[in-house]
């Protein structure tokens, strides 16, 4: 079953990679995309794409030298494109499913999964079942079968529980189908003249508007049509028959489980995880509670302007769920350049996709740094700038003090618009490339000035000092490469905009971006970090007495009975302002809890603290062994899964014995089909199922955005690889092994990375 869950190897179409690298890429560089190295010839990759990609590099005309190397891109890429739902955020729906299905747990600990990635489970199942697995044109066919079905019921992103039972159940019936036996069966009778069993089988699995007169002409047309025009007609009616069977299994098997694949899920709440923020989207929890009020809590979509989704914590929206919504916990992913598009909570809005308010920042600016390069437009003046960005404050709040999320769209809209005002400025000078052997802060300096950003900003050489540093430490070892030289320029600048504008200084901070700026200084942080010792023992008491809510619904639209609730639910400010109410009522509280607890005695201080050292003990013990059980149930599964496999084996060969013998003659004729079909599928070609591709258009809503990834773990040095657990300092955002984490908290007290003090761990 674990490796229906990979992503499977050899799926990735040029086209398909096309549509996610014109997606990542910046939209103002996204045009030195060279288009037909995607679609002359279109082809299954090799691996992840590189050579393409390497090919699209060589032909951008220097333009996308910031995304590094080849092998570089097709990994950002590869975490990218690997959300559920990404193909229906691509528009890929002619492409085979590339995205590695993911198992999310509940805070019950329950397994559950994304509707829309049953069905690249599916998929990946027949590809491994198949008797051709090889033969491109299979792929496309159960694509085929498997297209519109996700994309009319994966419209909202449905979760439904994971029962691996289920799946083997799956797995069974369809090697039954798809067995030679079957095939041989299907393969003379049709070669015969015989269309009545398909033709049966085929009305089963019930084709809306399809009559058994439909299925017989269509079959006869196609026999006909291969009789007359293919050299070799038993060959053709064989990959037909392979094809047409798993098709057939694949929408019965659809069809006989309606509660896993169509019917209503069960009342599901994403708990977004980012470091050490928990958070849930506030619309998602109303429609969940009370999914008749759909129009009016997504009221305000539909209107035109930046659409923002806020955010409430795990622990209030627990409150509110009563117990009747599973939380699922959702991890907030992030590549070099762009966050993992997110779902948004509206159903009835096939594009509501979205990324943390935070993220979308970090996208914007590097479009417009970056990309645009706004700043080396025009050196004489500040001022031009300011106006543009204060009026960023609409969508970049510095007011709100909890995580949001921006619709995609919203916020290509804002670039598109900032666009076409600076239009009548003419293009400016590049990035030029690092040496071999990297670049020193003096390059950096030499860079600035020759890009003209030394008149615009004079202090930016005072901040590329710190910039260059902090972007030497991250990297480590290894060289600095042009890739690095161009983060390096657009930190500098972005340093220099945050200085001047304090509004966007005061959004970034109350969204907890400082720490993804290199070498950026946040006073606000600098203070934050002077009195988080205090702060969390605030914390710990707090969180044990309730925080009196003079409403008891903020943010959500309450039943009837309340009238404050329903209200303010209908505007999105006054949801703020609730937002704020509670957040100051909570300030308040904990104002208060400082003020007695100077009061208290030394004794009492100290008694906290040995519970709290204690407290934390007991965590860090109750951790590792919470891992230590880990690691053995996952050896128990790999026992079972291994005996499994050679029990199937074992059955397969006992059904392959009993077929030579029963049905011999035929047998021999089909292997012989087989073996040749598998020999002449070295053409790549992609044949003809796939009428209209428009994937240029159908990627409407692509951002930009980024958020530095550090790659190295300060604490072992070695590199942080994709899927690896890892815990994020919550002063300096880095990211370090979990495991490397947990042995380093045990004799440190300080982040090695920012020497901020440490919460437990
Ligand atoms: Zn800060
Ligand atoms: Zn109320
Ligand atoms: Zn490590
Ligand atoms: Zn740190």
């Amino acid at each position: 079953m674990s490796k229906y869950l990979k992503s499977p190897d050899n799926m990735l179409t040029s086209t398909c990679l096309h549509s996610i690298a014109h997606s990542y890429i910046l939209n103002d560089i996204r045009s030195s995309i060279d288009k037909n190295i995607f679609y002359e010839p279109e082809c299954f990759v090799k691996g992840n794409g590189e050579e393409v990609l390497q090919k699209m590099l060589e032909n951008s005309n220097f333009k996308l030298r910031m995304y590094g190397s080849a092998e570089e891109l097709a990994q950002n890429l590869k975490i990218y494109q690997n959300f559920p739902g990404s193909q229906q955020f691509l528009g890929t729906y002619h492409e085979p499913y590339i995205n590695a299905p993911a198992i999310f747990h509940s805070l019950k600990n329950e397994k559950f999964i994304c509707r829309s990635d049953l069905f690249v489970i599916l998929q990946n199942m027949a590809v491994e079942i198949s008797l051709m697995p090889n033969v491109d044109t299979f792929r496309y066919v159960i694509a085929g079968a498997l297209s519109g079905l996700p994309k009319q019921q994966a419209k909202y992103l449905e979760f439904v529980k994971f029962d691996q039972k289920v799946f083997d159940e799956i797995e069974m019936e369809m090697r039954k189908a798809n067995s030679k036996n079957e095939i041989a069966e299907t393969v003379s009778q049709v070669s015969s003249g015989n269309f009545e069993t398909l033709v049966e089988k085929y009305f089963k699995v019930k084709t809306a508007g399809y009559t058994k007169e439909d299925f017989r002409n269509l079959i006869k047309n196609y026999y006909k049509g291969v009789m007359n025009s293919n050299k070799n007609p038993a060959e053709a009616l064989t990959v037909y028959s392979v094809n047409m069977t798993m098709a057939i299994c694949i929408r019965n098997i659809i069809e006989t489980r309606p509660e896993m694949f169509q019917q209503k899920a069960p009342i599901t709440v994403r708990v977004f995880e980012d470091g050490d923020q928990k958070f849930v989207i506030a619309a998602e929890l109303a429609y969940a509670l009370w999914p008749e009020r759909l129009s009016e809590i997504f009221e305000n979509y539909s209107k035109v302007g930046p659409h923002m989704y806020t955010t409430m914590g795990l622990e209030e929206a627990k409150e509110k769920g009563e117990g009747n919504i599973e939380f699922i916990r959702y991890p907030i992913k992030r590549t070099k350049h762009r966050a993992v598009p997110i779902k948004g909570p509206n159903p009835e809005d096939p594009n509501d996709w979205c990324i943390l308010a935070v993220d979308a920042f970090f996208e914007y600016m590097k479009s417009i740094i970056t990309g645009f390069k706004i700043f080396q437009k025009c050196f004489e003046t500040f001022a031009v700038f300011k106006y543009i960005f204060n009026a960023l404050e609409k969508v970049f709040k510095p007011e709100v003090e909890s995580p949001y999320f921006l619709q995609i769209a919203s916020v290509d809209n804002l670039l598109t618009t900032l666009q076409d005002t600076m239009k009548s400025f003419s293009p400016n000078k590049d990035v030029r490339n690092a040496k071999q052997d990297g670049f020193t802060a003096q390059h950096l300096k030499n860079e600035l000035n020759h890009l003209g950003l030394t008149g615009l900003f004079p202090e930016i050489l005072d901040y590329s000092e710190d910039v260059y540093e902090e972007i030497y430490k991250a990297k480590k070892e290894r060289f600095l490469t042009t890739c690095d030289l161009f983060d390096a320029v657009e930190n500098c600048q972005l340093i220099c905009l945050l200085n001047r504008i304090p509004n966007l200084k005061k959004f970034l901070h109350n969204q907890k971006g400082c720490g993804m700026v290199f070498g950026y200084k946040c006073e606000n942080c600098e203070k934050e970090k002077d009195a988080q010792n205090s702060m969390r023992n605030l914390k710990i008491k707090s969180s044990n007495e309730p925080i009196p809510n003079q409403c008891s619904k903020p943010a959500l639209p309450a039943s009837t009975d309340c009238d404050k609730c329903s209200e303010s639910s209908n505007s999105l400010e006054e949801t703020e302002n609730e937002l704020k109410i509670s957040e100051n009522q909570l300030k308040e509280m904990q104002q208060k809890v400082l003020d007695t607890e100077k009061e208290s005695s030394d004794l009492k201080k100290e008694h906290e603290k040995i519970v709290e050292s204690e407290a934390k003990k007991t965590e860090e013990l109750a951790k590792m062994k919470e891992e230590l059980n880990n690691e053995k149930e996952k050896n128990q599964e790999k026992d079972e899964e291994i005996l499994k496999a050679s029990k199937e084996n074992e059955e397969l060969q006992k059904t392959i014995l009993k077929l030579t013998a029963e049905n011999e003659t035929n047998e021999r004729v089909i292997q012989k089909l087989l073996d040749r079909i598998r020999n002449l599928s070295t053409s790549n070609h992609k044949t003809t199922e796939i009428n209209e591709k428009t994937i240029e258009e159908s990627t409407a809503s692509v951002t930009s955005k980024n958020a530095p990834l550090v790659i190295d773990c300060l604490i072992c040095s070695s590199q942080i690889k994709a899927g690896q657990e890892v815990i994020r300092c919550p002063l300096c955002k880095r990211r370090f092994h979990s495991n490397c984490a947990f042995k380093w908290r045990k004799d440190h007290t300080q982040c090695p990375a920012c020497n901020g003090d440490l919460p437990g761990i």
